[in-house]
């Protein structure tokens, strides 16, 4: 299982990346890619995808038994994390430093960005024959090729009562040193056209993202913690898949969601916040023939399981958490609760996924905000509102979620993933 989690880990390195992982995951287990754009012939015991916008993916699987109001058993969790965005026109050229110009995505912990090796992964939109369809490359570079380096202690001896990192001026990797020619207005383009074997004028655009390098690795006494990039939300990706694929499956309809986009909201074409899940089981549904009335009823039995990361304890810092819920590391996946909703919160739901974990035996504990800390918000809330459907939010709990790298207990890996099978076996 950690094996599994370690590779996602590694390879996906921007939201493009982590759906081709999935995919190729789900390819593996005999899944069937379909398109939207197609008329989908579904049979019973049968398995498929299909990717939406290169970084959302579904997949689901169909029961030996179709019934005409059966609901849906759906999981949720997101592609994308934060990280720095690589901005059009991207060549700065600073006394002799090559720099990229670069923009925030999501809400990154800015200053775990500095000093550390960084690459970038994602897509690049070439010049085609038709115009309708450019010519569409994917690029992950994987080796060390940016940082963005600290200032020295030196020049701010005031460093070390914090510092407020400017988010246009402060986080511009360096890329390379200019030495041929100080004012070289397309060093990173030609680098990149180069890459790519292409000319620099026909990129007509991209979406490139930089990421942390720095490798997963199991740590402690017992090798009983992961630290790692993108735990948030990778951990919930693979929990998704394997749950998917390993689940003894009777009948009706399993469902895996893998939204892009959370980080910024949900409320895009290939978010949470759009119709895609909903028109994907109208689909299905349409596809076995069932009416109108039989769609509305089946995708009303449903239930979802929204997947994302929790607060853990923090030992330097315990009196960040809730004064009687404050979930560790290694005690088990997370149930998130919030009156807000900004985590689904449904307490017969919620009974639900404790029966479920119960039967499955795995650990389980309650992660609430501590009242006067706004916290964050998932997934769940957002499609829960479009498809109006008892929603629980579950994940692992995380120390530094939203650093350039996480850290997390080896074996709520085991309790999350044993959740999502069990649900995808009832
Ligand atoms: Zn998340």
């Amino acid at each position: 299982m950690t094996e599994k989690l370690l590779q996602l880990l590694k390879a996906g390195t921007s939201a493009i990346m982590v759906v081709k992982e999935a995919e190729q995951q789900l390819k593996e287990a005999g899944f069937e890619e379909l398109c939207f754009s197609n008329t989908w012939g579904l049979t019973e015991g049968g398995k498929y995808y299909m990717k939406h916008h290169d970084t959302t993916l579904l997949a689901f699987t169909v029961g030996q038994q179709v019934e005409s109001q059966e609901g849906f058993k759906i999981a949720a969790a997101h592609t994308d994390f934060p990280c720095l965005r690589i901005k059009p026109n991207p060549d700065v050229a600073t006394s002799g430093y090559a720099q990229v110009n670069v923009e925030v995505y999501g809400g990154a912990i800015l200053n775990t960005w500095l000093d550390r090796p960084l690459s970038i992964s994602g897509r690049i939109a070439v010049k085609s024959n038709d115009v309708m369809h450019p010519d569409m490359r994917y690029i992950d570079i994987k080796r060390p090729l940016m940082t963005i380096p600290n200032l020295a202690i030196h020049m701010n001896r005031e460093v070390n009562k914090g510092v407020e990192l400017n988010r246009q001026t402060d986080m511009l990797p360096i890329v390379g040193l200019l030495e041929k020619e100080l004012n070289e207005k397309q060093a990173f383009l030609k680098f990149l056209a180069k890459e790519e074997g292409v000319a620099v004028e026909d990129i007509l655009d991209y979406e490139l993202w930089v990421y942390c390098m720095q490798e997963p690795v199991t740590f402690g006494m017992n090798e009983e913690l992961i630290l790692s990039p993108r735990l948030d939300n990778l951990t919930s990706v693979q929990a998704l898949l394997t749950g998917i694929i390993e689940g003894k499956q009777k009948k009706g309809i399993n469902v895996i969601a893998l939204f892009d986009h959370e980080e910024i909201g949900s409320k895009t074409k290939q978010g949470a916040g759009s119709l895609l899940l909903l028109n994907v089981l109208e689909k299905i549904c349409d596809s076995f023939g069932k009416t109108t009335a039989q769609t509305k009823e089946s995708i009303y039995e449903s239930f979802l399981l929204s997947v994302d990361v929790a607060h853990g304890l923090h030992p330097n810092n315990a009196g960040k958490m809730d004064i009687t819920n404050k979930p560790v590391l290694g005690g088990g996946l997370c149930i998130k609760e919030a009156c807000s909703q900004s985590y689904a919160t449904d307490c017969e739901a919620v009974a639900v996924v404790e029966q479920i974990c119960q039967r499955a035996g795995v650990a389980y504990q309650k992660f609430v905000n501590r009242s006067d800390m706004a916290g964050g918000g998932t997934l769940g809330s957002i499609a829960s509102s479009i498809i109006p459907i008892p929603t629980v939010d579950v994940g692992i709990p995380l120390l530094a979620m939203h650093s350039a790298a996480e850290t997390m207990g080896k074996k709520d890996m085991e309790s999350l993933t044993g959740l999502v099978r069990e649900f995808f076996s009832l």
